[in-house]
């Protein structure tokens, strides 16, 4: 199904939720506890190789839109008018599919060879031909104030993937990127690290590099280099790669022009398309203005893997098919029981994957004032832990919001982890996208408790066709975790227990 009949048949879906009588609640005795068997019944629906992996501008996108709004529904949401189709936000996107490439370096004059393999180039643009340009490491890209190191115009700034290591909360390698490309630079390569394995990069990237339509352009080339291939660019330029990376650590690093150039083409379709943000609202008994937002990304890397692979689909079961489960399973908990008092919404957001890009559209075009939003609880890849796992919230600091976290976290018997460690993650969650727009924006549950149980699902299945449903995804956490999302829904939605600013 595509466009006008997927369209109209989302407005049937739609008609048959206003004809439905509401389910208006008796005074809730507590709501149902979240089962592992109900989340389970979505993540095999959900990422089934029917959903194709759920790739954004795909029928994988069509089918997860229909059966999400679908059970949405059922309960008794209500599709959020934001664009001729009801529930679904239009996000518009362009695609560069880099179709050809090549990286011909040069190290003081020789030809240094730079396997085809241990490079990943997109174009911006359809053509590009750019020769004999000079390369700088520029260490993360910016100072310890956040602004760009060295000057990087008309040359190839080689940038380090990882979290910078200083500053306050500087921004991740895809903003970083932008920046040197807006401050002149005619390519910028990211070198992969441990935390951006390159066989994952490989997966999740393959030449394919996808940007809001309304973005500004970027550099004329953008791409990513494997460590091996740098490092060993680096010492045939008469530097050792790891005082490199040790002099970057430095808030006032100004970076280091090698004696090397490189030519770089690149040819690529470019392909502008929309995806869909799915929001939802269920509307409070006596809304004064605030609201709740419960989020999580539906989408995945879709087919990811080569055609001479047996199993092409990265299906995203734990990713994030889990957390639109529990959206939904929270979801049908408050609307089915006592209606609090706030509106709430439900937001599936497209194009995580890809950079944030349907959450940060949403904090560009929001359904609501984004001042309205009282507090946004994210919800991704929450099938990782089991029963007992302790509380982490990742956004913790505002002692209001800490401390009604706390509250409602040991009132269901569970236990707090408040070591700051899963801020790590701040930055690669949707959440991120309407924290930088001042929305408060936590991300709470047992997932980013247990660092060890995270890092081996984010060294193994993680953006892998094997994250596939199995009875072996833990459920118990995410049940859980369920069960508390409803339970800080109803905190944060109450008119009497929580003022709906704070700081
Ligand atoms: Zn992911």
């Amino acid at each position: 199904m595509k466009t006008t009949e997927f369209r109209a048949a989302i407005a049937a879906v739609a008609l048959v939720a206003f004809a439905a009588p509401a389910a208006f609640a008796a005074p809730a005795k507590g709501d149902a506890p979240v089962t592992e068997a109900e989340l389970a019944g979505h993540i095999k629906i959900l990422s089934s190789d029917a959903f194709e992996g759920r790739g954004p501008g795909t029928e994988g996108e069509d089918r997860t839109i229909a059966y999400v709004v679908g059970e949405w529904a059922k309960l008794g949401l209500e599709p959020v008018a934001d664009s001729a189709t009801p529930w679904l936000q239009g996000v518009p996107l362009v695609e560069t599919h880099a179709m050809g490439g090549s990286a011909k370096f040069k190290v003081n004059g020789r030809d240094f060879a730079v396997a085809d393999n241990d490079v990943l180039l997109t174009g911006r643009d359809a053509t590009v031909s750019l020769t004999n340009l000079p390369i700088v490491f520029v260490g993360y890209g910016l100072d310890g104030t956040g602004k760009v190191n060295a000057d990087v115009r008309g040359k190839v700034a080689v940038m380090l993937y990882d979290n910078v290591p200083f500053g306050d909360k500087l921004p991740r390698y895809r903003e970083r990127r932008q920046m040197l490309g807006d401050a002149g630079a005619s390519a910028v390569l990211v070198i992969a690290t441990d935390e951006a394995l390159w066989s994952q990069l490989q997966n999740a990237v393959g030449g394919k590099a996808t940007r809001l339509a309304s973005a500004k352009q970027g550099a004329p080339v953008t791409g990513f280099l494997s460590p091996a291939a740098a490092d060993a660019l680096f010492k045939t330029a008469g530097q050792d790669g790891a005082a490199l990376r040790a002099s970057a650590k430095s808030a006032d690093y100004k970076g280091a022009a090698l004696p090397a150039a490189v030519d770089l083409a690149t040819t690529s379709t470019v392909r502008s398309y929309e995806s869909n943000n799915i929001i939802a609202k269920l509307p409070g008994a006596k809304p004064d203005g605030k609201a709740v937002l419960f989020l999580g990304h539906w989408d995945h890397l879709g087919i990811c893997a080569p055609d001479s692979t047996t199993d092409r689909i990265c299906n995203g079961a734990v990713d994030n098919a889990s957390g639109i489960a529990v959206l939904t399973a929270v979801a049908k908990r408050l609307a089915s029981g006592a209606r609090p008092d706030r509106d709430i919404y439900f937001m599936a957001t497209t194009a995580e994957e890809k950079g944030l890009l349907g959450a940060h559209y949403f904090a560009d075009h929001p359904a609501l004032p984004l001042t309205d939003i009282t507090v946004a609880l994210n919800i991704d890849t929450i099938a990782i832990s089991p029963r007992g796992t302790p509380v982490a919230t990742i956004g913790r600091g505002k002692p209001a919001y800490d401390a009604v976290i706390r509250d409602v976290a040991t009132k269901l018997g569970r236990k707090l982890d408040e070591d700051g460690e899963a801020d790590a993650f701040i930055q690669r969650q949707d959440g991120w996208a309407l924290g930088a727009k001042g929305v408060t924006s936590l991300m709470v549950g047992g997932s980013f408790s247990d660092m060890p149980l995270l890092e081996s699902f984010l060294g193994g299945d993680y953006h892998e066709p094997a994250d596939e449903f199995s009875d072996k995804v833990p459920l118990g956490g995410a049940a859980e975790d369920a069960d508390l999302h409803v339970a800080l829904g109803r905190a944060f939605a109450d008119t009497k227990r929580w003022p709906g600013t704070a700081k």
